[in-house]
This record gives C-alpha cells, structure tokens and sequence, in this order.
C-alpha cells in the first residue's frame, strides 16, 4: 500500500503523531552533480581510514561475525590523544546527531526551559519534540553573531549552541564561550563544534576547568567521514557517565568494528587533516571574495561553508537558478534567513564552477 506524506495511522504513538521530524539536505543520486548542500567535505579522508577498514575485514570479513567493542576503548584513546584530555572524558556516537540526542534526554531535559539561538541547527528543535524538552530561543544579533549576554542571568535548564553557528558560520569567541560558562554554574553549557575546525579554537580544553561544559564534535566534516558516522563528545566524567548510562540502555553498539578502525585512522593523521583543512578554509576565503565581487552580501564564516544574500536577487529564485545547471546549494525558507543561500566550501574547481554560474544567473 502507497502512503501519502502527512498519512496518520490509528497505529501511531501519541508520541509520533506529534513530531516533526528533521528534514536532511537532498542526497540526490544524479550523477555530475557539484552538490554543495550538506557541508561535506569536498577531499576524501586519509588513505589510513581505507587501510584500516580493510585491514579489520581481513581476508576473510570473518571479524563480522563478532560484535565490536561496546565501549570502542580504541577509538577513545585516540580522541582523548588527539585532545589532550582523558577516555573518562570523551563519549562515543553514530554521529553527533546521535550524540546530541542522548545529550537532549541525559543532560537538557530538565524543569526549566532550555535556550538556544533562533537561527541555529535545525535538529535541536526536533530533539526538544522528541524528548519532550522545554526551549526558548534567543534571538541573534541584527549581524547574525550570538550575544554572550542573552545565556547570563536567564534562569534555564541548559543551553546549546553550535560553534561556529549554523547556518550562519559565525563564531563566537572562547572568552565569551567561557563568560556563559560562568553565569551558569548550575546548567549545562553543550557547546556543538561541528566546524570548529575550520577556523576556530576548540573550547576542549575548558573541559578541565568547567564541569558544566559539554563539547561535541563529529568526524563528518573536517575528517571528511560523514558517511561513517562518527561523533563523540567531551566533558566532565560525569557528564560522560550520564550519557554512557542513556546510550547502554539504548544501543550497546552504535559503532560497528569499521567505523572504529576507520576513525581511529582518520584520528591519527595529523598531517592529512591539516592539509585538507587548510584546504578548505583557503578556498573559502577565495570563495567569499568572489561572491562579494558578484554583489553578495557574504557573512563572516569560521566554517566549511558561507552564507550569502544578494540585494537584488531572491535567494530561492537563485537556489532554483543554479539547480538548473547541475549545482544544488541550501535554501532554508524560514524567518530572518530566507534571503540566504548556504553553500558548502567544494575544491577550488567547484567553487570556480559555482561562481560562474551565479556571474551567469545574475548577469542575464
Ligand atoms: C553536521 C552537523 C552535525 C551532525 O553531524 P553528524 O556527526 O554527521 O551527525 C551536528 N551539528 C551540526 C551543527 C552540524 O552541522
């Protein structure tokens, strides 16, 4: 039987009939696409991912066959070198999406309402439905920036943020990260560093001077392993301890034998991940002046990609434009931010690509 979008069924939850779920950019399965639409990295991770994932399989693949470790004690120890900090300090997830969920239900869900930006990650609204957790959102500033002063002296039940934003890219700095820290002693601070790597300092170390704070990154998009799924946060042990707790009574194995060889390779190339990084941040700074030469109005951005309006060309119309000649970039038709297309940093040939096409839409 066909179901149409919006069918109800009298089999449903309570719980599912009201949710709205999050809506992940297109994975088309075209092919020459120049897909700048999900911040994925434009580089393929180190040739160490692929060695250590066939070397798990071995001959054989018989390894399949076992479970892999419930705690991934590997894949800990290489973060926790990676950082600087210890394995009582990191929790592992399928990703950071599922990292923050067991945040949302260990850590947020409290009496008081918790707070983040009203231009931010789609998801955490999403995971307030989902867990049932009270939210405010904060408005940004009239230039997009997160005001440090609006997470002091509200009383609430915890606060997230992603850092850089998104889909803004704006960053906020680690002095003013550490004044909310301050002002809310009694909260938990989760700071989402999905792009940090792109051109901010991690606020990681803090770890050991705040038991409030919870860092999350993911390997989707500086170690260039979105399709892995790999996640993992960092904080206090007993921060840690609270999500190892929801996460044993949900999945013991949310990563399997391959994705805990792969990122413990990807962890330990240092010398790719600088490159490929730099890389980036190189093109997007290329990529900006660019759009600013065609009229774009073109925030500041510490990510892998740019958000960008122009004052004479409607951004939908744009996105449309440009999906015409095989380029898919993301629209979000929503308040304040409607105008604005985020697009991903690509290598220097897609974003060359991409700036010929807009110089093409904009001048005929
Ligand atoms: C991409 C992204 C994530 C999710 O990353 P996964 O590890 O792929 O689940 C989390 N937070 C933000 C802000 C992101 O942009």
């Amino acid at each position: 039987m066909a179901f149409r979008e919006n069918t109800m069924s009298r089999f449903w939850s309570k719980v599912v009939n009201d949710l709205t779920p999050y809506i992940p950019g297109e994975q088309p399965k075209l092919a020459n696409l120049i897909k700048l639409n999900t911040n994925e990295n434009p580089y393929p991770p180190s040739p160490g991912v692929l060695a250590a994932i066939q070397a798990e399989l071995g001959d054989d693949a018989a390894r399949l066959r076992l479970y892999p470790d419930p705690n991934a004690d590997l894949l800990k120890a290489a973060i926790a070198n990676n950082h600087a900090i210890t394995p009582q300090q990191v929790f592992l997830g399928n990703g950071s999406d599922e990292v923050l969920a067991h945040v949302f239900m260990a850590l947020l869900k409290h009496e008081q309402p918790i707070l983040f930006p009203d231009i931010t990650y789609s998801f955490y609204p999403v995971y307030c439905g989902l867990y049932n957790v009270d939210s405010r959102t904060v408005p940004l500033a009239d230039d997009f920036t997160i005001n440090p002063a609006d997470y002091c002296g509200q009383p609430n039940g915890g606060i997230i943020f992603p850092n850089p934003n998104a889909p803004t890219g704006r960053l906020l700095g680690l002095a003013a990260v550490e004044r909310i820290l301050k002002a809310n002693p009694d909260s938990v601070v989760v700071v989402d560093e999905a792009y940090v790597d792109f051109g901010g300092d991690s606020a990681i170390p803090l770890i050991n001077r705040y038991d409030n704070l919870l860092v999350v990154h993911t390997l989707s998009k500086s170690r260039s392993l979105a399709g892995l799924r790999v996640g993992f946060a960092a904080g206090h042990p007993a921060l840690i301890e609270a999500l190892e707790r929801v996460k044993n009574s949900f999945n013991s194995y949310p990563l399997d034998r391959l994705a805990i060889a792969g990122a413990v390779a990807a962890m330990e190339d240092t010398e790719h991940f600088e490159r490929t990084r730099q890389a980036v941040i190189a093109s997007r700074d290329m990529l900006t002046a660019a759009l600013a030469q065609l009229g774009f109005d073109v925030l500041p951005s510490a990510a892998n990609f740019i958000f960008a309006r122009h004052s004479q060309h409607d951004a939908a119309q744009l996105a449309q434009a440009l999906r015409m000649k095989n380029i898919i970039v993301r629209h979000f038709k929503l308040p304040r931010i409607d105008q604005f297309l985020r697009i991903t940093v690509g290598t220097d040939t897609e974003c060359q690509a991409l700036s010929d096409a807009l110089r093409q839409i904009i001048i005929t």
